[in-house]
């Protein structure tokens, strides 16, 4: 039986695309999966579906029977600028895997910050024996920004780990051992009980600039911020103003509105910032691929699509 050829197309300058073809070929041997550089001009006229991986749209204008998009990412904020407007089907990439590996590293960053470490490594290089006072897990409050995919798995292990956990999202969520807040009315009563804030939540044109002054404002005093969604939800002059005060103790960031960040910038020599590489989930391309060809087969079993993203809210 003739195979039908499904496009990887990924940005130019992507290293990891020939990964990329090599396992989901593996996962979906009775597709033919090709990389867009090597596609001939009948497979772009054929084209229903395509795994995209930070694509340029120009090649994606050139497939012109395209339905939809696979994405082997998570975040889609790009995918939704790009083509929100072309009428293109976009599915993001939802891995439980990808879940474990995010509330990994929220329960990791949340106990480095409630364990003091930026504080005694910091006494360290200044040879200070000071020691600072335990607070019990059950006595902080942990506010998550999002309980999508990755805030909900967040939450279960930080309410594992003893953590009184809030978390807000757009609608009204019901999450076992977790206060739930939802929409802008509420948000700033949850900021008023946090310790430490984690923001999950998509970039939408919503949630751009969300954390700012005003909402630091409404921080508990020396509390502490994670961000592992993307850069751009910060006002990252605000916050700079909210840690050189001191009104935010420490801010874990993976995130940022350039990556890689550039050097000259604040954040890297800032003693109450931790710079991370946008590494806290990676996709694990195994287990992506896997999920990525399920949707493929129940599309071509089907008909029907994944879950996509809805481009008007943005996520
Ligand atoms: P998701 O399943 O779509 O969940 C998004 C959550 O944010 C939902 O709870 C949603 O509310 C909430 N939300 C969205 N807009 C909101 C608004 N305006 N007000 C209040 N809540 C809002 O997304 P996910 O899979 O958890 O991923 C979240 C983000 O993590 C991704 O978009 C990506 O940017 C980032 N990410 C980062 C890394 C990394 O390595 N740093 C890796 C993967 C993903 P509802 O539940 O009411 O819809």
């Amino acid at each position: 039986m003739q195979k039908n050829t499904i496009p990887f197309v990924a940005a130019a300058s992507d290293r990891h695309s020939a990964g990329w073809v090599k396992v989901l070929q593996n996962a979906l041997p009775e597709e033919r999966i090709i990389a867009f550089k090597d596609l001939n001009e009948d497979d772009k006229q054929t084209a229903t579906m395509a795994i995209v991986a930070n694509p340029n749209p120009d090649d994606l204008r050139q497939l012109p029977r395209l339905v939809w998009v696979q994405s082997v990412w998570a975040g889609v904020e790009r995918l939704v600028s790009d083509l929100g407007n072309t009428g293109l089907k976009i599915v993001r990439l939802v891995d439980p895997q990808m879940a474990e590996t995010m509330s990994e590293a929220v329960l990791a960053w949340t106990l480095y910050l409630h364990r003091n470490m930026p504080a005694y490594a910091q006494q360290q290089r200044q040879l200070i024996w000071q020691e600072h006072p335990y607070i019990r897990p059950q006595r902080k409050n942990v506010g998550l920004l999002g309980l999508g995919a990755l805030g909900t798995a967040s939450a279960r292990r930080l309410v594992a780990a003893g953590f009184q956990v809030c978390g807000w999202s757009r609608t009204t969520k019901s999450l076992p051992g977790v206060e739930c807040y939802s929409g802008m009315a509420e948000l700033d009563v949850m900021l008023a009980k946090t310790d430490i804030l984690v923001c999950l939540v998509p970039l939408t044109s919503e949630t751009r600039g969300l954390l700012d002054k005003e909402r630091f404002a409404h921080l508990r005093h020396g509390a502490s911020l994670i961000n592992f969604a993307r850069g751009a939800v910060i006002n990252d002059d605000d916050l700079r103003a909210a840690l050189d005060s001191g009104a935010i103790d420490h801010a874990v960031l993976d995130v940022f509105t350039r990556e890689p960040l550039p050097t000259d910038q604040w954040q890297w020599k800032h003693p109450r910032v931790t710079v991370l590489p946008h590494c806290t989930a990676p996709t694990d391309r195994e287990t992506g691929s896997m999920i990525v060809a399920d949707n493929i087969r129940r599309y071509r079993a089907t008909g029907n699509l994944p879950a996509c993203v809805d481009t008007g809210r943005g996520y």
